[in-house]
């Protein structure tokens, strides 16, 4: 049985930096060091950062002192405040694309526009770049949704980092449509494009595919999504343990791909327990 690993599969530029230095500080010789919220949807690697004393915490109301590590797609505009005003220590691990989102965001609605995210509003990086705006920040998902906002003069555009670009451009042609003045930020990063063409291709190439990544990892299932479309022998794995060598049966060739949260010692992991499959057939 061949495995073909895809080539980005796992950890995307953001991810890798916001977990070196998670783990830096967790190094650290501090009285309390912890997260606010999951550092990545990756329940391994928050499993060895508590093994190392940095626990979640859900919000800073009961955090009087210690370090505070701010997770890859970022938190809102009061919780920094807050981490500010109880003089902690903060580890701001925010990736400097989603960093970029929110300042535009700041940047628009202090210069009078108003300002339209494009995204889903539910997901937290959504909910961190909304709150560095002022009143007249909306958030859409599509542009079928633009024309259910209020009359705007100018308007601001920037999105959520993982959307698509024909997503962000037809809200801006709906934008346009509506006359007035219209300035667009592309905050659009292509970890996630990148990692699904590639699956794409993969899972067009093979028997049998291997997801692999959190559970509650948005990009993780969308991946496993795209490659059950092509593959229907797909299946989403977060440890090696999960393999089931019944599913390899009769397999030629099997594709491994891996969530953008995905560390690279679970795929080692999954691609020696794919080499002891295949060496007991
Ligand atoms: S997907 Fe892009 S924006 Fe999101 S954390 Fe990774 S590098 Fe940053």
């Amino acid at each position: 049985m061949e495995v073909i690993l895809a080539k980005r599969a796992g950890f995307c530029f953001g991810v890798k930096r916001a977990t070196q230095m998670a783990f830096e500080a967790a190094g650290k010789d501090h009285k309390t060091t912890f997260t606010l919220g999951p550092i990545i949807h990756s329940p391994q690697v928050v499993q060895k950062l508590e093994d190392m004393g940095v626990g979640v915490v859900k919000d800073l109301s009961g955090v009087q002192d210690g370090t505070v590590i701010i997770r890859s797609h970022g938190v809102l505009a009061s919780e920094m405040e807050e981490a500010h005003h109880k003089q902690l220590e903060i580890v701001d691990a925010t990736c400097p694309f989603v960093k970029k989102a929110q300042e535009y965001v700041k940047y628009l609605s202090a210069d009078g526009y108003s300002v339209l995210v494009v995204g889903d509003a539910d997901h937290p990086e959504v909910q961190g770049i909304v709150s560095y705006g002022g009143e007249k920040v909306y958030v859409v998902a599509s542009g079928d949704e633009v024309c259910k906002l209020p009359k705007m003069g100018k308007m601001g555009v920037v999105a959520q980092t993982t959307q698509s670009f024909d997503n962000l451009k037809s809200v801006v042609t709906e934008c346009l449509r509506r006359g007035g003045e219209v300035r667009v930020f592309n905050t659009i990063c292509d970890a996630t494009a990148v990692r699904q063409q590639e699956a794409t291709e993969l899972a067009q190439q093979v028997d049998c595919m291997v997801v692999i990544g959190g559970f509650n990892s948005a990009n993780t299932r969308r991946l496993t999504e795209i490659c059950t479309e092509l593959q229907p022998r797909t299946h989403h794995i977060e440890t090696a343990d999960e393999l089931n060598p019944d599913w390899f049966k009769g397999v030629g060739r099997v594709g491994v791909t891996a969530g953008a949260s995905t560390p690279k010692w679970i795929i080692d992991d999954v691609l020696a327990r794919l080499e002891d499959i295949n060496n007991s057939h």
